[in-house]
């Protein structure tokens, strides 16, 4: 057995229900975290917001 957890994100854009998981160790920090986001196209906003890579290119931040 792994100790790989998945954490959901969830577009916070308007009328945007994307969703994807990332796989994550217990010993990953936040930061190396939000940088696989990223590789996705994903983007962390302040407050907690999660914004997929269709919202981000249409504007939606
Ligand atoms: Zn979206």
């Amino acid at each position: 057995m792994t100790a790989a957890r998945y954490v959901a994100l969830r577009c916070d854009g308007p009328d945007c229900y994307a969703e994807t998981h990332h796989a994550f160790s217990d010993s990953m920090t936040v930061t190396e975290l939000r940088a696989t986001r990223s590789e996705d196209g994903w983007h962390a906003r302040p407050g907690g917001r999660d914004i997929c890579p269709d919202c981000w290119k249409a504007g939606h931040r």
